[in-house]
């Protein structure tokens, strides 16, 4: 099993499918920070945020915005190890991972943080102006359109795999269900943006909203049965997600993966990638390089290669085992 994973669109909207009948209407009585780490903002001061109730709730990007009384927004990004809990009022702050408590009557609002790097991040803002300023700015798949969508994709040459989890360009899509997307969308991970055909958009495009829609409702189904506790990018029912080894649900071949330092591509070759495997050895010997460490450093040498005219990917899957 991979490291845990930055919670996508899915998630935080389970958790907030959760968080607006305990929260809603209901007043923060009080915050208390645990990590000295946390509060990225002094102006509004936290304390100005008690005693006031809460309004609604939105997602950012992949944030979670905590609208209280009078404008003023508590924004909260749980990056790759944070995870909310619902805990009996006045719950205690003692252990490492536990980072905030956000108290209400009825109940405290637990932010924790696995491991020993502190990522979480709590921004207090005022205004729309000020929620705003907190939105990386990509599109958000529920509000656009084909036209829209494939110039937001479009603006850079992107590989697909990066253009989808960048957040300036599409919100809330991460690792795991950019994987899911390209699977059911049948595109290559590596596939540049610029070569895509008008046909491939629309299979993209609608491939996006059906993924995140099923996985949305999955997870606020979940999220009615009680809170949110396992917030995971590792689930049973995904396609090739965290699934390297296993077999294609719909093909049935081996998915495959693309590794990075800390993370990899899932992808079926049959499915997506005319049977090519983007083999590790095989690309990075076509490239001439060391695999690389990161996305970005893939999509740079993948572009470099396209424009030289070298086939990406040699391999084919005849005979190869993962
Ligand atoms: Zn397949």
């Amino acid at each position: 099993m991979q490291a845990d994973a930055m919670p996508e669109l899915p998630d935080i909207a389970a958790y907030i499918s959760a968080l607006e009948p305990r929260l809603v209407g209901k007043k923060l009585e009080q915050v208390r920070i645990a990590s000295p780490f946390l509060l990225r903002t002094v102006q509004p001061p936290l304390a100005s945020a008690e005693g006031r109730p809460v309004r609604e709730l939105r997602r950012i990007g992949k944030r979670i915005a905590t609208g209280l009384e009078g404008d003023l927004w508590l924004v909260l990004h749980l990056m790759i190890a944070g995870r909310l809990h619902w805990r009996p009022p006045g719950v205690k702050l003692g252990g490492r991972n536990n980072l905030a408590a956000f108290d209400f009557a009825d109940g405290s609002l637990l932010l924790t943080e696995a491991g020993t790097k502190r990522r979480a991040s709590l921004h207090v803002v005022s205004g729309e102006e000020g929620l705003h300023a907190m939105d990386p700015g990509g599109i958000e798949v529920f509000e656009a359109d084909l036209g829209s969508f494939r110039a937001a994709l479009m603006a850079e040459n992107r590989t697909l795999k990066r253009a989808l989890t960048d957040p300036r360009i599409v919100s809330g899509i991460g690792n795991a269900y950019s994987d899911e997307i390209l699977h059911a969308a049948r595109l290559s991970p590596i596939k540049l943006t610029h070569k895509l055909e008008d046909e491939e958009w629309e299979r993209l495009f609608t491939a996006t909203r059906e993924t995140l829609q099923l996985w949305i409702e999955r997870l606020k189904a979940e999220a009615q049965m009680g809170f949110p506790e396992k917030v995971t990018a590792f689930r049973k029912d995904m396609a090739v997600h965290g699934r390297y080894g296993q077999s294609c649900p719909r093909c049935g071949e081996t998915i495959q993966r693309i590794r990075y330092a800390d993370n990899e591509t899932n992808y079926c070759a049959k499915c997506q990638t005319e049977g090519r495997v983007l083999a590790d050895r095989s690309l990075s010997r076509l490239l001439g390089k060391d695999w690389p460490r990161t996305l970005d450093e893939l999509e740079s040498m993948t572009r470099r290669a396209c424009e030289d005219g070298a086939q990406i990917a040699s391999s084919t899957m005849q005979g190869r085992k993962p």
